[in-house]
This record gives C-alpha cells, structure tokens and sequence, in this order.
C-alpha cells in the first residue's frame, strides 16, 4: 500500500498512464507545432476522446474530480512533452471549469454539459491595461437589453482562435464580474502572436465590439471551494519545460564527443548539472506539499501555490540555461530542442503571476509591508 501523503487513487493513476502514453506522440511533434506556431488540435482532440475533460471536471459539477496532485501532475506530463498543449489545454480546462462552477446556481449544468460535450474554453480576462493582475479588470461594461456591453481588448488568449466559450471579466458597477461569451461578429481576433516560446500557444489579442455579457451568462464571485486549476497548474507547466530541458541537456552531454570523451564526463558538467537538478527535484517536493495543501483545503493553499509557481518559473529558466552552456553552438541551432526548452521557459515568468509580481507579494508578506 502506498501510504505517501501525495498518493493518487487507482483511478487517477490509470488517468495518468493514459495521458503519458499519449504525450509520447505529443514530444514528437511538439517541434514543428511550435515552428509553425500552430495549434496543435490533434493532441488537444486526443486528450477529449481519452475523457480527460470528465476527470478533473469537479464532482460538485458532474466531473470525476481529481484531486489537485492527480491535477498538478497531468499538466507537468503534458508539459514535458509539449508545453504548448500544456498551456492551452490549462486554460481550456481553467475557463471550463471556472465557468460550470461560477454559473452553476442559475444556469444550472449548461457549461458543464459543453465542457464534456467536447466544446472548447479559453481564458480571456487579460487586459492592456491591466498589467498582471488579471483578475482586476479596467474595463467597464455599460449597461444595455439581455445584459452589458463591452468595448475594449482581452490579450494573449491562449486558444482563443478554437474556443466556442470565453470566459471573461469585466467591471459591472465597478465590481470585477465574470460572464461566460460565446464569440460572434463582435469579438474579432488581432494576429498578433509571433513569439520567441510557447509559440503553438497562438495567445492571440481579441477586440471585443458592444459585446454583449448576457445577464444570465454572469457568474457568481470566485469562493475559496471552487477549483483553483489554473493556480494549481502553471507550476506544473514551468517544471515540465525543466524535465524537457533536463532531459535534453542529459542526451546531448552523453552524445558529445570532445577530445575522445564524453562531455559528461567533464566535473564541471557534473557538479553543475548536479546543482540544476536537486533545485528541481526540491521545487516539485514543493509543489506536491502545495498540492495536497490545495487537497486538505489548507488556507495557506494560494501563498504555496504562489511560491511554487515563483520557484518552478525560476528553475526551469537555470535548467534551460544550462541547457544552452552543455549544448555550445550546437545546442543553438534550431534543430536542437535545447533552444526551443529556452524559449519556452522565459514564457513560464511571465504568465500571471509574473515572477516580480509574486516575489512583490511573497516578499511584502515576510517583511510585514
Ligand atoms: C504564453 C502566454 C500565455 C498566456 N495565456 C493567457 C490566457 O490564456 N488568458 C489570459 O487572460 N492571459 C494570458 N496570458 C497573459 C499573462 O497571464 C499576463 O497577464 C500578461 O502576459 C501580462 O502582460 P505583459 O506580459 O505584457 O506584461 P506587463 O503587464 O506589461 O508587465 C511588464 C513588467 O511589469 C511587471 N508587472 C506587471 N504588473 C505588475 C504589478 N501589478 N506589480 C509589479 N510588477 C508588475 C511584470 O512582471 C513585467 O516584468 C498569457 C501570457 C503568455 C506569455
């Protein structure tokens, strides 16, 4: 009997054996995805038709609900493979989720039944002008017939461009308010998503025309028992890159022949390499003392989760670094995943919470300011 306090049910473990499996094919052709910086909807399809969605919807909802560490760990796998699919399928599952719990008292099931049904969600609450601090929108919904309207811009929608559901924030008599959108004519995509990582993403800019935010597509205000995916999955998303990067720096030190020897065999290789991955090995021990925070409803949840996601951004840059110095030139050409593990590590601190703004809460917490 496995008595680890971070244990999944035999359930879940059947759920991430699958998801593994498939996230063989994902890692193989993560690279092109990613050059061509297009969706990659074949993985996404994949992970619908294996009932991914029905696990981690919350029984409360009418999902399987799998616990935060069976969460955390599905998107780190994804993420090793292809933190693209990582990240749409996050934010997919983050909207989803967010919107059958906000709206379930008055619209009853109807976002649930579209999330198992196969439809696609996607996350539109960052603003131009609103910084990092997402959930604190500055534009406001004017009052109109059926609801509000909102003139104004949501940016980096990952996904947007396959999504039938936004979910959405605005401020409805000064109030931050969610509401579920389903794009027409009014919500137009701006192509602006050519990025150096996480570049099958397609996080594009949505100009939003008199949409209209229908009345009964408004959700409650967020409660401390909804499920945090999204907080509880961009660690996971940062810490695969790492394991991607670990990885990759790992065949191509064995591979590398200098001088008659394998460049693993160099100390300062070793020592470094050493450094790189205890940091990483201590920032996932973190991350599932979080988790099952997150599972025993602890609190403290969202200032571990914080820090995890702080640590996790943090280490997954050092690995990638390494990645590069072990890889020399030829790590630098495009043809080596070594570049590409780079790229899309820089991504990781700058989703919200960015590294600064967190470090900003985290260290104003300590010091009491
Ligand atoms: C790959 C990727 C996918 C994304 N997907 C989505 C998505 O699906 N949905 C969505 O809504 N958003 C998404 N985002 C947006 C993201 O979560 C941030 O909200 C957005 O990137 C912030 O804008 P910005 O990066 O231009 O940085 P800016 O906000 O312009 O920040 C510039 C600098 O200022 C710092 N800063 C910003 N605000 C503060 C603050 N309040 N206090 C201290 N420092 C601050 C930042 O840390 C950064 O160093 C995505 C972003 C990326 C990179």
């Amino acid at each position: 009997m496995n008595t680890s306090p971070f244990a999944l049910s035999e359930r879940e473990q059947t759920l991430l054996d699958t998801v593994t499996e498939l996230a063989k094919n994902f890692a193989a052709t993560a690279a092109d995805y990613d050059q061509r910086a297009e969706i990659p909807v074949e993985h996404l399809r994949a992970l619908t038709d294996a009932g991914v969605e029905r696990s981690v919807l919350p029984a409360d909802v009418g999902g399987d609900g799998v616990s935060y560490q069976a969460f955390g760990e599905l998107i780190r796998v994804l993420a090793q493979a292809d933190p693209s699919t990582a990240t749409i399928f996050l934010m997919h599952a983050g909207a989803g989720i967010a919107l059958a719990q906000l709206t379930a008292p008055t619209l009853g099931s109807y976002y649930a039944d579209e999330f198992l049904g196969g439809a696609r969600f996607a996350n539109a609450l960052s603003e131009p002008a609103s910084g990092n601090t997402f959930l604190m929108p500055q534009q406001h919904a004017v009052a109109a017939e059926g609801g509000w309207t909102l003139d104004g811009a949501k940016r980096f929608v990952s996904g947007s461009e396959i999504a039938q559901h936004l979910l959405v924030n605005a401020l409805v008599d000064g109030v931050p308010t969610f509401f579920g959108v389903e794009p027409d004519e009014t919500v137009t995509t701006i192509p602006i998503w050519d990025t150096l990582g996480l570049r099958a993403t397609r996080s594009q800019l949505l100009s939003f025309d008199a949409t209209l935010l229908r009345a009964d597509r408004r959700g409650r205000g967020l409660s401390p028992f909804d499920f945090a995916a999204i907080p509880a999955g961009l660690p996971a998303i940062s810490l695969g890159i790492a394991d991607a990067a670990l990885g990759a720096l790992v065949e191509h030190a064995r591979g590398r022949i200098i001088q008659g020897e394998p460049l693993s065999h160099q100390q300062w290789v070793q020592f470094e390499v050493a450094s790189a991955e205890s940091g990483l090995e201590a920032a996932k021990a973190y991350f599932r003392t979080a988790l099952w925070q997150a599972d025993s409803g602890s609190p403290s949840t969202i200032g571990a989760l914080s820090r995890a996601k702080l640590l996790a951004n943090r280490v997954a840059v050092d690995m990638a670094q390494l990645g590069v110095r072990i890889g020399g030139a030829s790590g630098y050409l495009k043809t080596s995943p070594i570049q590409r593990h780079l790229r899309d590590a820089e991504a990781g601190q700058l989703m919200a919470y960015s590294t600064e703004v967190l470090s900003g809460q985290i260290g104003a917490e300590i010091l009491g300011a």
